[in-house]
């Protein structure tokens, strides 16, 4: 095949978005060793095109995963062969990222119950997000607006800090790693909003910012999520090309945290790619650096779905020697989410609660950037929601009350120790 041709269909796979239509999202709850085993082989092998939204990881666990048209009924066939209880929990995922447009394309209509805000009330965009940092950064004094790097196509990497004086110790956020979990961004997003806007009017945002200063970074994958607004809904990973065929590395597993073992894939067209060496992506690598600068008293990733606060380690079964106090100190969190619409979010290390993953952030601020308290949050829905990643806006508020209510709880049991 000559370059032009390529080029040409290279440029074809561009023009649109892409769609989903009659994509089935299968729910299985493995059984036995032999279900599992069976689903562990799908998820490894890429060739199924099956995109797995929660991946495989022991018996009796939940596992969802999304699986094209055109290889329904093989899924299906296989999963027959295991004897494992099927549930589809939707036949045209199209439908929903449908639905999920035309919402975004009307600001502010149904959900007036809230205070609007063209922007933060809907799946923002990179470039809206950064255009509404930089306006609070020309009205507001107690914030700043700092680039920490470029991502690989030449966006830039955005924190803003909230400080109301010098000497205090920084909470630092991070969310949107994985670009296709919107609501982590947007929950992150409209609590960067009341820090910035209610200052001297709101006790709880005077109070937090009397204690700490913190630093937020909404969009630690731009590129990511530019592609996941733009091209692909379900996309995870970045944006920089591994091969001819595959692009994108999940930023998540590819920290120097257990870097290159299990539940990270060494395959670069597999969601959980780990990349070429550890930090090999621009977007990890700077996040890193600047997390090293900063030196937080605390570190946390926010991530989606599945409702659960994690506490470190997700790259051993091993807990740190202060794992008990991190834990206690996460329950009160759980607690304080509980006091806001009443959702349950479950405790534990990824181990626990999913799976090993290695190369994630918050074990290397743990590890290797001395962050004493360092966790990721699993925001809602719920495994079994059906939807998983395709949240209606109205959620963005009362997740982001949520957020606030642990991130909360958490600043206050972290200051007397
Ligand atoms: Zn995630």
């Amino acid at each position: 095949m000559s370059t032009f041709i390529i080029l040409i269909f290279m440029c074809a796979a561009q023009v649109g978005a892409k769609i989903y239509s009659h994509y089935h999202l299968f729910k299985v709850i493995p059984q036995n060793q032999f279900q599992l085993t069976g689903l562990k082989a799908m998820f490894e092998d890429g060739d199924y095109k099956i995109d797995f939204w929660i991946a495989p990881s022991s018996v009796n666990r939940t596992t969802e995963f999304l699986v094209p048209p055109s290889y329904v009924s093989r899924v299906k066939g296989i999963l027959h062969s295991l004897d494992a209880e099927t549930h589809i929990l939707n036949k045209n995922i199209q439908e929903v990222i449908d639905q999920e447009n035309e919402e975004q394309a009307h600001n502010g209509s149904q959900y007036t119950a809230y205070a609007s805000n063209s922007v933060t009330d809907k799946y923002a965009s990179y470039n809206e997000i950064k255009n509404l940092l930089h306006s609070y950064e020309t009205k507001y004094k107690h914030l700043s607006v700092i680039k920490f790097g470029k991502s690989f196509e030449g966006r830039d990497l955005v924190a803003i800090k909230f400080s109301t004086g010098p000497g205090k110790r920084v909470i630092f956020v991070e969310s949107g790693m994985h670009c296709r979990e919107w609501i982590s961004i947007a929950s992150s997003l409209k609590i960067i909003e009341r820090m910035a806007t209610t200052l001297g009017q709101d006790p709880e945002i005077d109070e937090l910012l009397r204690l700490y200063d913190w630093i937020f970074v909404p969009t630690v994958n731009p590129d990511g999520y530019y592609y996941t607004h733009n091209f692909d809904r379900m996309w995870r990973k970045n944006r920089r090309p591994i091969n001819f065929f595959c692009t994108g590395t999940d930023l998540n597993r590819n920290f120097a945290a257990g870097w290159g073992g299990p539940g990270a894939s060494p395959n670069p067209c597999n969601p959980t790619f780990r990349g070429t060496s550890v930090f090999s992506e621009p977007e990890a690598k700077a996040l890193a650096s600047f997390v090293k600068l900063v030196q937080p008293i605390a570190f946390f990733s926010v991530h989606a779905y599945s409702q659960y606060i994690m506490t470190p380690y997700g790259y051993t079964y091993k807990k740190p020697a202060d794992s008990m106090e991190l834990t206690h100190l996460a329950h009160k969190a759980a607690a304080a989410i509980k006091a806001v619409n009443g959702l349950k979010f479950t405790v534990g290390t990824p181990p626990e609660l999913l799976y090993i993953a290695t190369g994630g952030a918050y074990d290397w601020a743990k590890l290797e950037a001395n962050v004493k308290y360092s966790y990721a949050f699993e925001l809602r829905p719920t495994q079994s929601y059906g939807n998983g990643f395709l949240l209606p806006k109205r959620n963005i508020k009362p997740s982001s009350l949520e957020l606030f209510a642990a991130l909360k709880t958490f600043a206050k049991g972290f200051y007397n120790r």
